[in-house]
């Protein structure tokens, strides 16, 4: 394919014409596209619902569209493996109904499942590294094929190997560890509201995907209709020290202590700074979760980072904290 515009590839629907475009369906497509273009100018794209394009991506967008999904149980462990173009949603869809467990929190996060291990994603108390087997690769720097463990992945907060070392592998599979026994995990607070009104008190693996799916319907805006690319800043994590004297001028600050230090909503400091009242050309921050921000006018990749800038600089002016941006920021020099 020659150069296309990347609207419709993205979820926060901006506009960013690439250079060259191919459709990889195998592992052989992703090792040939390294061979002729060199690894650097290549830039592998899932479902793109976690990146911001600038306007002119002057890269060989490879987009990862392979399918397929294996089954191999050994006694009550399941393990599924699935191509990396495989949508990630309609995969927990596909386990539940075979009475595979283990994804249920993690539905209706958009995205292919090749994409799911870059940041490790997560949602309502789990995490892709909590069922995650090993992981497929093509090294696009050296050529050839790898695997990589789960430990090896090196797995943090919305965080990987894989992130860390944008451009350097292309993730062709993803093998997941799941359960013929149920494993419920219901404890985060929006799910036990959900159970607590509906007086469900063991839930059900399928139960808990119902409930996490519509918590997700009530706060984040849908993609399709108000183009987002889900949490645009990662929560802040800050020394005990840190999230204590906030805590003195704050007293209602939201604080979760991790091993990595002490974590603090984003969404909390944004709406306190008053960012739900601003908006720049249809650049605005999602009432029901500030922490995302809504693209609604067709702006640019530059102006969205622009208002992002805005927001980052008044957070670390009021409360001396640094929000990272989420998705990954390509093609801005
Ligand atoms: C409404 C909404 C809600 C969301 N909610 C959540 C949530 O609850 N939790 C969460 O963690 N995330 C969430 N996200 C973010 C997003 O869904 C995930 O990050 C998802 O995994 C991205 O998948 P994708 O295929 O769209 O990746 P893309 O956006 O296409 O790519 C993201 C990054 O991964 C790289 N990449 C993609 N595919 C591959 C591959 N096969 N091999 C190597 N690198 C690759 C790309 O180069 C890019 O750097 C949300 C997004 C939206 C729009």
């Amino acid at each position: 394919m020659t150069s296309l515009n990347l609207k419709s590839f993205n979820t926060l629907s901006v506009e960013a014409v690439a250079d060259q475009v191919e459709i990889v369906a195998s592992e052989d497509d992703i090792i040939k596209l390294a061979q002729d273009h060199g690894s650097t100018r290549l830039l592998v794209l899932g479902e793109g619902s976690n990146v911001l394009l600038a306007p002119a991506v002057h890269r060989v967008v490879c987009l990862m569209r392979s399918r397929g999904i294996a089954v191999d149980e050994i006694g009550s462990r399941i393990k599924v493996t699935v191509s990396a173009g495989e949508n990630w949603h309609q995969l927990v869809m596909w386990t539940l109904e075979r009475g595979y467990y283990g994804l249920e929190n993690l539905a209706l996060i958009p995205g292919s499942a090749g994409a799911a291990p870059v940041q490790n994603i997560g949602a309502y108390g789990v995490e892709l590294a909590d069922v995650l087997s090993h992981v497929d690769v093509v090294d696009l720097e050296r050529g050839g094929c790898e695997t990589f463990t789960n430990a090896q992945c090196g797995f943090g907060y919305r965080d990987s190997l894989f992130k860390r070392t944008p451009g350097r592998y292309a993730i062709t599979q993803v093998t997941l560890d799941l359960s013929k026994e149920p494993g419920v995990v219901a404890a985060y607070p929006d799910l036990q509201e959900e159970f607590e009104r509906e007086g469900v008190i063991a839930p059900t693996p399928e139960q808990v995907a119902a409930a996490v799916t519509r918590v997700r319907q009530t706060k984040l805006p849908d993609p399709t209709l108000t183009p987002n690319a889900g949490s645009f800043f990662k929560n802040p994590v800050v020394t005990a020290h840190q999230a204590a004297r906030l805590q003195q001028s704050f007293a209602q600050l939201k604080v979760y202590p991790t091993e990595a230090g002490v974590k603090l909503s984003a969404a909390q400091l944004i709406d306190w700074a008053g960012w739900k009242e601003r908006n720049s050309h249809g650049v605005r921050v999602w009432p029901r979760q500030p922490l995302v921000l809504v693209n609604e006018l067709g702006s640019s990749g530059a102006d969205i980072l622009q208002f992002a800038a805005a927001i980052q600089s008044d957070i670390a002016d009021r409360y001396g904290v640094r929000l990272e941006i989420e998705p990954d920021v390509i093609g801005f020099s």
